[in-house]
């Protein structure tokens, strides 16, 4: 093993071993060059980019850390970033959005690595969910394109450079920067009014978006982006308030009915940064619910709580709360909770999921008998506060309802059409 002292540093012969490059002397230093006669051999192992490949943008707003690099077949390989949960061995990573650079025409087969996620301290490659992504030239508008799995949990993305530039997403993303532009429209609204009930652990205001009479007979409470990856559920969001502030007869009926509120985007630091599940700190905003929430390690949980405390001391507790998420499947989420509660939760769970499918696309629906998902909103509200509350999945990769591909107008499309299910609901829940 050869040594030699450089700049006060002994170093072995890690360097030939190494990429021959002076990667692991700038570890040491930024200025650091190789002396003339280092041991350090010619980069020939390292494959080249493809012809007409230029870069992996991730500098934008959204979009997800990953690293890239290239394949002895001209493969780029996207290594996504794992988010992990806090006092627990438990990963995730899924969301992906990215910019390619490079010429028109040139066609890339890009390869999704690091899809081992770990949850419930199980193995589980997100890699069977992964079957569609989206693309774009211009960020705006977005097409599906199918995901190839190869064996091994491997998924390939095959696209040939429209332009050049090329965005990729999961889903088609929605945005900070989306939410600020809807609330803006609404915010002087005479049915709206929006109430900063916290902060996120990078300090982003939580808004809770009152929309109608708080005096209405009825009051649902609908959250979305606890999982940050998951943009389909804020463009259900955006539909179901753009809905209610219309101006017919039957909306007007439906906000006689009932008053809405929604936490339109629970995890903003994670939605900023691009992470797929956990907050900054570690914590699964979908979790926790059953015991009350650490101010310190989860103040997104912890303002939402005290908010629903206040309610329900008021004697305004929502009677219907959905907690909206994207996964490969697209059931409502019903928790069998042992007690007098089951039965009656399972009545109205059922007269809901009647409406969704009269009045949505929905047609997936709910899960089975044993079902428990402990933790999360929809059985911690019901466990703790009495709220009707469920997990409803909404599928990423395909709408059975339509036989069509998801996009922001179908997912819009049953935000408004989630207006008309509520009322429905509480229409027959009258006596
Ligand atoms: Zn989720």
């Amino acid at each position: 093993m050869s040594k030699f002292a450089w700049r006060g540093l002994t170093l072995t012969s890690f360097l030939v071993i190494g990429s021959g490059t002076c990667l692991e002397l700038c570890a040491f230093g930024g200025d650091a060059v190789a002396p003339a006669n280092s041991p350090v051999t010619a980069a020939t192992s390292i494959p080249n980019p493809p012809d007409g490949f230029e870069f992996i943008d991730t500098s934008f707003e959204n979009a997800s850390p990953l690293w890239y690099d290239f394949g002895q077949d001209s493969t780029v390989n996207v290594h996504l970033v794992y988010d992990n949960e806090r006092s627990s061995v438990n990963r995730a990573a899924g969301h992906f959005h990215f910019m390619i650079s490079a010429r028109t025409g040139t066609q890339l087969t890009l390869e999704f690595q690091n899809l081992d996620n770990i949850w419930n301290r199980q193995p589980g490659s997100i890699a069977r969910e992964l079957k569609t992504a989206f693309i774009s030239p211009d960020a705006v508008n977005w097409k599906p394109v199918s995901l190839s799995a190869l064996p091994g949990n491997r998924i390939i993305l095959k696209v040939t450079m429209p332009s050049p530039r090329l965005f990729v997403a999961r889903v088609e993303p929605y945005r900070l920067s989306d939410l600020k532009k809807l609330l803006e429209r609404i915010r002087t609204n005479a049915l709206v009014e929006i109430k900063t009930i916290g902060r996120t652990v990078e300090g982003r205001p939580l808004e809770i978006v009152r929309i109608g009479d708080p005096n209405a007979a009825h009051r649902v409470f609908l959250r979305a982006r606890a999982h940050p990856w998951e943009a389909g559920t804020s463009w259900v969001i955006q539909g179901f308030i753009q809905r209610m502030l219309d101006t017919d007869d039957s909306v007007r009926e439906s906000r006689r009915l009932f008053c809405a509120y929604v936490l339109p985007m629970a995890n903003k630091d994670g939605v900023a940064r691009g992470r797929t599940r956990f907050n900054l700190l570690g914590k699964d905003l979908n979790r926790g619910w059953d015991k009350p929430a650490d101010p310190l390690t989860a103040p997104e949980n912890h303002a939402l709580e005290q908010w629903l405390e206040s309610m329900v001391h008021a004697g305004l507790a929502p009677e219907v709360a959905l907690e909206l998420h994207n996964d490969g499947a697209g059931l409502l989420q019903l928790s069998r909770l042992e007690g007098p509660r089951l039965q009656p939760y399972l009545e109205h769970m059922a007269r809901l999921e009647r409406f969704l499918r009269k009045d949505t696309w929905f047609t997936e629906g709910s899960t089975g008998a044993n079902f428990r998902n402990p933790g999360s909103l929809g059985e911690g509200w019901l466990e703790r506060f009495g709220v009707y509350a469920a997990v409803h999945e909404f599928n990423c990769n395909w709408i059975a309802g339509l036989n069509d591909y998801p996009s922001a107008a179908h997912w819009r499309e049953y935000g408004a059409g989630l207006v008309r299910v509520f009322s429905d609901y509480f229409d027959e829940h009258l006596p």
